[in-house]
């Protein structure tokens, strides 16, 4: 027995088990913030002053006279001096394992190199303040575990595991040589990575949707129409046929969710959301028909500001850039339809292969202010982000109320030194301007003075 003991206690420290395995502080019982200004992710001006009494990872109490506590020993009070108490920001179109490395390095490298840089960048999102994110394609179930057991800071992820597509499809990475593709091949490495995999029939369409909500999935991607980042995929391609894209949206209803399809044009949309899916990511190149259809029929538009200067993520002179250029002057009438059709719509910023622009991710919610109002872009990255999650139905990982303050709702919030309702621009400089830090009722960070 003390042999056995001692070669596990060994074992314990060759693994390097001996570390602490919960990186975080543990949760206090109780925090309460004195004195804030709360912008609840709904109503466009702030609440007069309030008081906010977290326990456990919950929201419990909010109130307008100062909330009496047991004082006991872990409750913690956090002085908020008049400052405004925001919900944690959501990111709808976020890709956790790429957006660090280059497109050649997620290709090439190990998988154990890229998460431990997906989980680098993963701690980063949400010292920016992102404490949730929908991430639409890419290996990220064992960085979402790693997070939600308490390893390493992290958002929320709202996980698709792989994204589905079809041979020459968006997310096909493969090269010139590796087709024609024999029933019985090895995986390509993008397929092999849970990046994204090529199905090309409604059945292998069904045996991999499966696959990812089996992992965990809570929504399925797919790519209706060709992309910007891939190689062989043009934009105009319509590439699903609408019975491959059925089968997915019956899987995906069937575990009770939903599925999400990239397609920039008209009729890849449009073919998307006959076949039912809830939502479209991009939509950049829309026209009015089909924002009206969109509206009519409830479906959610998750579209990118794609700002100026977007296409550097590309290579200087390549297909992938010139198309990225492409997209991107459909970017203005896109959102100024959403807004004349009321279509349902929500913020995201698709990064990708860039630690740069990774560190802008604020910048390009504030840039929404080209056709949102201050107010109406927080909302949308926050409470209405929500709403979209909320569409995973039994699938959500974190059941409970997100992107809003109110009594009850999940305790993900920001203690931000200022207004950012007058003053958007505080949203760009986190490091500065986010104060508090909490996620799930835990602070990740707390820059007031003791
Ligand atoms: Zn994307």
């Amino acid at each position: 027995m003390q042999i056995l003991m001692a070669r596990s206690i060994a074992l314990v420290f060759i693994c390097g088990l001996a570390v602490p395995l919960n990186a975080q502080t543990p949760a206090p019982a109780a925090t309460v913030f004195q004195n804030v200004r709360i912008f609840d992710g709904k109503v466009g001006q702030l609440s007069g002053p309030s008081h906010v009494l977290i326990r456990g990872n919950k929201i419990e109490r909010i109130a307008a006279t100062p909330i009496a506590t047991d004082r006991s020993a872990d409750t913690v009070l956090i002085e908020g001096s008049g400052r405004t108490l925001m919900p944690g920001l959501i990111d709808m179109h976020w890709h956790t394992t790429l957006v660090r490395p280059t497109a050649a390095q997620a290709l090439s490298a190990d998988v154990g190199f890229t998460t431990l840089v997906a989980g680098a960048e993963a701690t980063d999102t949400l010292m920016r303040g992102f404490t949730t994110v929908r991430d639409m394609g890419g290996p990220a179930f064992g960085l979402k575990r790693a997070i939600d057991e308490g390893v390493l800071p992290g958002p929320r992820i709202f996980p698709s595991g792989a994204l589905l597509t079809v041979t020459g499809g968006h997310g096909d990475f493969r090269q010139r040589f590796e087709v024609p593709r024999i029933e019985g091949m090895p995986l390509a490495r993008m397929e092999q990575l849970g990046a994204s995999i090529v199905t090309d029939s409604p059945d292998e369409v069904r045996r991999r949707a499966r696959e990812q909500m089996m992992q965990g999935a809570s929504q399925i991607k797919l790519t209706a129409s060709g992309g910007v980042a891939s190689p062989h995929s043009p934009i105009d391609v319509v590439t699903f046929t609408e019975g491959e894209l059925r089968a997915a949206v019956k899987v995906a209803g069937d575990w009770g969710t939903y599925v999400a399809a990239h397609a920039y044009t008209p009729a890849s949309m449009q073919r998307a959301i006959r076949a039912g899916a809830k939502c479209i990511e991009h939509g950049q190149l829309m026209d009015e028909a089909t924002a009206k259809l969109m509206a009519e029929k409830g479906v959610w538009l998750s579209i990118q500001p794609f700002p100026e200067g977007f296409e550097q993520l590309l290579p200087p002179g390549s297909v992938e850039r010139e198309k990225m250029l492409e997209v991107m002057t459909g970017t203005d009438r896109a959102y100024r339809l959403a807004k004349q059709y009321h279509v349902k719509t929500a913020f995201g910023t698709d990064i990708i292969f860039s630690p740069e622009w990774a560190k802008r991710q604020g910048s390009l919610l504030v840039s929404l202010t080209k056709w949102y109002t201050p107010a109406e872009a927080l909302a949308m990255a926050t409470g209405t982000n929500a709403e979209l999650l909320a569409m995973s139905g039994k699938r959500n990982p974190y059941p409970g109320k997100l992107g809003v303050i109110e009594e009850g709702a999940l305790a993900d919030l920001l203690l931000v030194d200022g207004n950012p309702i007058e003053d958007i621009k505080l949203i760009e400089d986190p490091a500065k301007n986010f104060v508090v830090i909490m996620k799930d009722g835990k602070t990740y960070k707390n820059t007031l003075p003791k």
